[in-house]
């Protein structure tokens, strides 16, 4: 199973959505480009919502039906470790093997030693040709490299051997995502990891390191865009070279988790993929919730009561909401409007503050931030919140195309400067 060069990670809370962004990546078809989609729910999101695995499944399928879906297609297991793996093998094809809380943790020190030995004779591949960052790579900085991320390295290992086993090795893509740890990994530490993800026998195609800055949920990114271009560059030399000299598998490329709605990268992403040509995993997964809320909004009556209904009950309990996503959201709750003013809003009052559209004086970062991990509201409305996705099935489907196409993959992989 080769995933291809361009795919894009279309989570789907609540299963209804798969059709409007499959429509998406058929505009971009149409343009030329070719895109796959890959469903991506974690455990934590199923935890969540209250979904099984097979549900994702499910939906995928359908999606595929309803749109004549003709190309590739995948499931993904988001985020996953040994302890809740088994629950993904039969639904799933893609696995995002995530080792994170592992890193920084002690490998033993003959393990160390074996390591630093084995990955002597690649510290003369440095310096590397257009990466600036690191220019040497002595003895003391592979043990470091080790002590920091071997343990995190094996871990991936023994829960990729354990897919493999059940799935048997060439029936599904392997993710490795460090993205969740503390720190980002630099162009040179990637490049050591992978030569010890493959000398563990991990066949991964896609590879999610922690980038410099701060990648929040659903809003742009943070940091410094200029020291991000010259990281991402790097990775992607550092992974064309990885690919030859340890020998993995040709397609590898880099994944971009939180990836939705970071508008100030996606041209230098863009320039920087054509430039080396080399491909794209991109997960989006949360941004099609909010068009959901968007949609409903638009919709008037009970659609924008329900839209009001759940921005009051997250604001009461805030603490609970943002608690499992601590690390990836920034909420100035001084800035939150009001519930009994969000309460007199019309859709259009609605729908800019949380359309993110950053020209628009009335968008508020932090209003569509708490949304974004408020979907636990919406959650335990049940029925009454699906049927609304029904009922305003195709008004929200139009804003989750649009948002998709418009906003994610036009300036992604369509526009040329
Ligand atoms: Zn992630």
């Amino acid at each position: 199973m080769t995933l291809e060069k361009y795919s894009i990670g279309v989570g789907d809370r609540f299963g209804h959505q798969g059709a409007a962004q499959l429509r998406a990546l058929q505009q971009a078809d149409e343009r030329g480009v070719k895109i796959v989609p890959v469903w991506n729910k974690s455990f934590r999101e199923h935890t969540i919502v209250g979904t099984q695995p097979a549900d994702t499944r499910h939906a995928a399928d359908g999606a595929v039906k309803e749109r004549d879906w003709k190309n590739s297609y995948y499931v993904d297991a988001d985020h996953i470790g040994l302890k809740n793996v088994d629950l993904f093998l039969d639904s799933s094809n893609f696995f995002t093997l995530d080792v994170a809380d592992f890193i920084g943790k002690a490998a033993e020190e003959g393990e160390i030693a074996a390591f630093v030995k084995s990955m002597a004779k690649y510290t003369a591949e440095f310096p590397l040709s257009g990466v600036r960052t690191t220019t040497r790579v002595t003895e003391e900085d592979l043990t470091a490299i080790g002590k920091k991320y071997l343990f995190a390295v094996k871990e991936a290992g023994r829960i990729y051997r354990h897919i493999a086993e059940k799935k048997g090795a060439e029936n599904f893509v392997a993710e490795v995502s460090t993205d969740e740890a503390n720190e980002p990994q630099t162009p040179a530490q990637l490049f050591f990891i992978l030569a010890a993800l493959a000398e563990e026998g991990v066949r991964l195609q896609t590879i999610a390191p922690k980038f410099t800055g701060s990648f929040l949920k659903g809003i742009d990114y943070v940091g410094s865009v200029e020291k991000f271009t010259t990281e991402f560059e790097e990775d992607l030399l550092v992974i064309a070279h990885a690919i030859k000299t340890f020998d993995l598998p040709k397609n590898l490329k880099l994944s971009v988790h939180s990836g939705s709605d970071k508008f100030s990268l996606y041209p230098v992403i863009r320039r920087a993929m054509q430039k080396q040509n080399a491909g794209l995993h991109l997960k989006t997964a949360g941004t099609t919730w909010l068009e959901e809320l968007i949609g409903l909004a638009s919709a008037g009556g009970e659609g924008l009561r329900v839209a009001q209904e759940i921005y009051a009950t997250a604001f009461s309990r805030i603490n609970e909401l943002c608690k499992p996503y601590e690390t990836v959201i920034n909420i100035d709750r001084s800035k939150l409007p009001d519930p009994q003013k969000v309460h007199s809003w019309g859709s259009d009052e609605y729908a800019s503050a949380l359309r993110h559209n950053q020209s628009d004086p009335k968008y508020n970062l932090h209003f569509r931030q708490l949304l974004h991990v408020g979907y636990k509201v919406a959650a335990e409305m049940g029925d009454r919140y699906l049927q609304m996705l029904v009922k305003n099935r195709e008004i929200i489907g139009r804003n989750v195309t649009e948002n998709l196409f418009d906003r994610h993959i036009k300036s992604l992989f369509l526009d040329s400067d």
